[in-house]
């Protein structure tokens, strides 16, 4: 099947008060927000997800990088992603709320299980040709496609793959009660703790419940521990091929002794509760290795495409800027393309939002590098 998203949307009401239309590839943090962002901006926004609409579980991330939002959708941004109170939230607490935002917008149409294949364009509109054959046309391609993004390859050929920085960080996230009542920490302990390990380094996190619940034994515990010890692993189970990161090493891959030396090296390295989360996700099988990549954009734009997000940019999680950045690259496209994106003007305001990201995006990645450099390997 072909579908022409234009044509069939002509009598669309919305449409006649957009100002033009865009495709979105990814449907992660930074394609919510950049479809949110970008219908705000009046534009009619298709957004495209490879994966199924199936709630999928991640880190703990920091929302709040004590950057002043400039713009009222950064603001705007903002205030959706961290709920308006907290510092640090679930990947999977963020993604619902944009993912509701998003589904509410008659601006916007979410399709999941549509994987883009290929992305064209010339001089009149751009096009993203997915695995069922299928066709959408806009007037600007967004890829907020992730690490391995197949729309990097047509803005940057020259430098396609983002790079293995030398190691992997484990995560999970889990239940306060799970844990020994005597582990679990008091209300007053700081929500973020960087325990001190041996050469191993891990940041751990105390968060709110999924219903949102602040109260003794209704929170979690998320913690992320770098590790450096596993590339003979990731290399072996083709998580990571010569220095391209392929997949994340999932629970149910990791080898029994894996775990087992992993939780006697917590058992030496760790105080508590991180210790007993720790023990807790090995003993459940709920962790995730996630092989960490890095890249330095040369550029963000070509034509009327263009990258936001760990496509566009993608530092190490210890800078805790990546979401950060990719809000930044949201709302940064929507002041732009507010202005006008049809016909020969798309490419030139898209150069604009490129020249007003790229030194940022480059200095946040680079900021990460020396202790990439240092601890990978
Ligand atoms: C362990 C860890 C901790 C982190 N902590 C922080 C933190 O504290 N603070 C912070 O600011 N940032 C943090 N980050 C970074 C942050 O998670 C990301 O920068 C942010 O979520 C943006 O990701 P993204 O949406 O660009 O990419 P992704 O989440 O990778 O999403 C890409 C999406 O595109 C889809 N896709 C890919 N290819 C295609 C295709 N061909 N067709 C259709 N869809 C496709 C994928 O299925 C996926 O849904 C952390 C990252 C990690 C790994």
């Amino acid at each position: 099947m072909r579908r022409d998203f234009r044509s069939e949307s002509t009598n669309d009401t919305f449409i006649k008060e957009a100002n033009g239309s865009a495709i979105v590839v990814g449907a992660s943090l930074s394609g919510l927000m950049t479809g949110i962002a970008l219908s705000r901006a009046g534009l009619k926004v298709t957004i495209l997800e490879r994966v199924g609409a199936t709630p999928r579980s991640g880190a703990v991330l920091q929302v709040d990088s004590g950057e002043i939002d400039r713009t009222k959708t950064a603001k705007f941004l903002r205030k959706l992603a961290s709920n308006g109170i907290r510092s640090a939230e679930a990947w999977s607490s963020i993604q619902l709320r944009l993912r509701t935002a998003a589904e509410a917008d008659p601006r916007i149409d979410l399709l999941y299980d549509t994987r883009v294949q290929s992305v064209h364009q010339d001089k009149d509109f751009v096009w993203a040709v997915t695995d069922k054959d299928e066709t959408f046309r806009g007037d600007i391609l967004i890829g907020a496609d992730g690490h391995r993004s197949t729309v990097r390859r047509l803005v940057a050929p020259h430098k396609p793959n983002a790079t293995f920085a030398g190691y992997l960080i484990w995560v999970a996230i889990v239940d306060e009660n799970d844990i020994p009542e005597k582990s679990r920490p008091s209300l007053h302990a700081p929500k973020f703790s960087m325990p001190d390990g041996i050469g191993d380094f891990l940041l751990g996190t105390i968060i709110a419940g999924a219903d949102g619940s602040t109260a003794l034994g209704n929170r979690r515990l998320g913690w992320a521990w770098y590790d450096n010890t596993q590339n003979d692993l990731l290399r072996r189970l083709g998580c990571v091929e010569e220095d391209v990161v392929q997949h994340s090493l999932h629970a149910l891959d990791i080898p029994e002794q894996t775990l087992i030396e992993l939780a006697e090296k917590a058992s030496v390295r760790w105080t508590q509760p991180w210790l007993d989360a720790i023990l807790h996700s090995i003993e459940t099988r709920n962790l995730v290795g996630t092989p960490i990549a890095e890249y330095v954009p040369d550029n963000l734009v070509k034509g009327r495409i263009a990258l936001v997000g760990d496509a566009a940019h993608l530092p190490t999680p210890l800078t805790a800027k990546g979401f950060n950045a990719s809000l930044q690259d949201a709302a940064t496209l929507a002041e732009c393309v507010a202005k006008r994106i049809r016909g020969t003007s798309a490419a030139k305001t898209l150069l604009e939002y490129e020249s007003l990201r790229l030194k940022n995006a480059r200095q946040i990645v680079q900021s990460g590098q020396s202790f990439s450099r240092s601890f990978g390997r």
